[in-house]
């Protein structure tokens, strides 16, 4: 018990160091993009320079993004409402997010989800659940590569499968995912699973990996169907 309560503290921890983090960053960013956007409107500066302002400006609200959706763990006082969630629209909408990032290594992400997938959930919660995992994904796979994205109804339960065939892992690998901090990645934080497996507890869910080292890993997630249940269908 005191060992659960010392690691939910030292998340809190974390969750709060990661909230200052993302916030430090966010200032000078403000700053850049402030000056770019002077310079776009300077006419001493010709159309090519200024269509490269344009690009360092998308960049760096990208860069935003990627701060505001991978690094924030959901403040306590933040929206914490419930909703009936669509899993086609979330996915839809978390898969166009990352294409950019997808292209850059010529990885495509396939989806295909049944119609009338609902979850009783936060939506922010659960774009940052499923962001964290396709890009985790996309991250492992090799150049040229595709990652899977199925979702089911399975009984009274919502399941979405995430399937790469990237680097796989070893099961000691495995055993460490969601350590904080815990990361292979030159440029990894090692905290995205930490939200991650955080999300799908508190949403009473359940999430599997299921990989094989050189040959790829499929995370399965599970969350009750809000629809679902023995008296429907
Ligand atoms: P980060 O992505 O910042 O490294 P994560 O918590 O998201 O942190 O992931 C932790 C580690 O788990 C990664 O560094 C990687 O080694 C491993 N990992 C996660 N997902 C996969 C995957 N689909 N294939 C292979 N390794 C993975
Ligand atoms: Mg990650």
């Amino acid at each position: 018990y005191y060992e659960q309560l010392q690691q939910s503290e030292r998340l809190k921890m974390v969750g709060q160091l990661t909230a200052a983090v993302a916030h430090e960053i966010r200032n000078p960013i403000t700053v850049v993009r402030g000056f770019l956007q002077l310079f776009k409107e300077d006419d001493s500066f010709d159309d090519s320079k200024k269509s490269k302002f344009n690009l360092m400006i998308d960049e760096l609200n990208t860069v935003e993004q990627i701060i505001s959706q991978f690094l924030t763990l959901s403040k306590p006082n933040g929206d914490q409402r419930l909703e009936k969630v669509d899993v086609k629209d979330v996915l839809q909408s978390v898969t166009g997010l990352l294409h950019s990032y997808a292209m850059l290594s010529d990885n495509q992400i396939d989806i295909k989800v049944e119609e009338d997938c609902f979850i009783s959930i936060n939506k922010i919660e659960f774009k940052q659940l499923l962001i964290n995992i396709i890009k985790n994904a996309l991250e492992a796979s090799d150049v040229g590569k595709s990652v899977s994205v199925i979702a089911n109804r399975n009984n009274n339960f919502i399941e979405i499968m995430i399937t790469d065939e990237g680097s796989g892992m070893s099961e000691a690998e495995v055993k460490s995912l969601g350590t904080p901090f815990y990361s292979l990645k030159s440029n990894g934080t090692g905290l995205g699973l930490m939200i991650c497996f955080n999300i799908v507890e508190k949403y009473g869910g359940e999430i599997y990996y299921n990989s094989s080292k050189g040959k790829g890993t499929t995370v399965t997630i599970r969350f009750l169907s809000e629809s679902g249940g023995i008296y429907n269908d």
